[in-house]
């Protein structure tokens, strides 16, 4: 089980605030990050792809702002973030510089993850970091979000981030060591090494304490694991009070971990091909039918036709010059835009829309071909 972690290409490491910040004192807890990055660091060096989600803003802020131990009211804890985002956004770039990474600070709403163009626009920045070699790191705009459109805990953003990017592993660190089949003080409760399947049973052993700081209680772990195993990822529920905690997985640490139900790949070509109804049709050439036959992406000189009114990452139907539909896929442009560009190679794109979009109609990770 240990090498859960060691085989995941692509990481998404959640720390909690409890572990960032320091109950008595809400100051942050450096020795802990670098030991954390440090871990990072190594698993980069094994070519691993990582990202952290990390909270620790409200913390940090209420600290800075004096405001008094309890429950704050949303606006408090809006006030919060915008101090205590800043200190925790320079705490990860000085300890990740000292290491040599870039780090990137992306700051996501619910409507990032959940609206189909921004998502696009979220995941693309993501995977453009991962390859130039930063290591982002994620938190909630808590200072804009509102009551109604925000996620509240970072155990849902994590996994919502997790599925978003095709990441393969997500580590939710906090002070729990994984789920028991009741409350772990309680005599006879089992620790649960592993979950196969989230099955009410699983969900009923979800008790709902949380820290004071961290909103997150195991039944947001359980809804996380939902999401995150779903879209492909295993996930780990690990106890981050010691020292390299990531270290301590890979060395037998107790944990608990939720088997993936799919591949991030099969998982995001389902939910294209599957889930989202198509709003137009893109008639391609025989050139273009031959790219994607060959795991190409659609670019504008292959299309001969648009049908229908479509926007910015909705799903299309792709089609052959003589109708059949030969694959689904998301659109990297309007339809009004489409119908411009159509048949243009792909540098004249910026001189006829007037600005530079994407080289591709429908780039290769958003398409899915028909079975013929
Ligand atoms: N986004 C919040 C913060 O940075 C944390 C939410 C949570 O505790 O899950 O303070």
């Amino acid at each position: 089980m240990s090498t859960h972690l060691e085989k995941a290409q692509r990481v998404v490491v959640k720390i909690g605030s409890a572990l960032l910040t320091d109950a008595e004192t809400g100051k942050l807890n450096r020795t802990w990050l670098q030991a954390l990055v440090e871990d990072v660091a190594r698993m980069r060096a094994r070519g691993q792809e990582m990202m952290i989600v990390s909270s620790g803003a409200i913390a940090l802020g209420r600290r800075a702002l004096k405001l008094a131990p309890g429950k704050l009211k949303l606006e408090e804890s809006q006030a919060a973030a915008a101090v205590g985002q800043i200190g925790l956004a320079h705490a990860f770039q000085e300890i990740l510089s000292a290491y040599g990474f870039s780090c990137a600070q992306i700051l996501l709403t619910l409507e990032d993850t959940e609206e189909r163009r921004r998502y696009l626009n979220a995941r693309s920045t993501i995977n453009t970091l991962l390859k130039l070699g930063a290591v982002p790191v994620i938190n909630e705009n808590d200072t804009v979000a509102t009551t109604e459109i925000r996620y509240g805990d970072n155990d849902r953003l994590a996994a919502r981030v997790a599925s978003m990017v095709s990441a393969d592993c997500l580590v939710l660190l906090s002070d729990v060591d994984g789920l028991y089949t009741a409350p772990p003080h309680l005599p006879g409760a089992k620790h649960l090494p592993e979950v196969a399947e989230i099955t009410p049973e699983i969900e009923a052993m979800a008790g709902d304490a949380a820290s004071i700081y961290s909103r997150g209680g195991m039944k947001t772990k359980i809804a996380a694991a939902r999401i995150a195993t779903e879209g492909g990822a295993r996930m780990a529920i690990a106890n981050g009070r010691s020292l390299h905690p990531l270290k301590a997985i890979e060395e037998g640490a107790r944990c608990t971990w939720f088997a993936a139900h799919s591949t991030p790949f099969a998982a995001r070509k389902r939910w294209i091909s599957g889930s989202l109804k198509s709003l137009g049709t893109i008639t391609i050439d025989n050139g273009a039918v031959k790219a994607l036959m060959g795991g190409r992406s659609l670019l504008p000189a292959g299309v001969t036709a648009i049908e229908g009114e479509f926007g910015r990452g909705d799903a299309v139907s792709v089609h052959d010059a003589e109708g059949h539909e030969i694959a689904r896929g998301l659109s990297a442009y309007a339809s009004d835009d489409a119908r411009t560009i159509m048949g243009h190679s792909s540098h004249e794109i910026e001189e006829l829309l007037g600005y530079s979009g994407r080289a591709e109609m429908i780039h290769r990770d958003d398409l899915v071909l028909k079975k013929p």
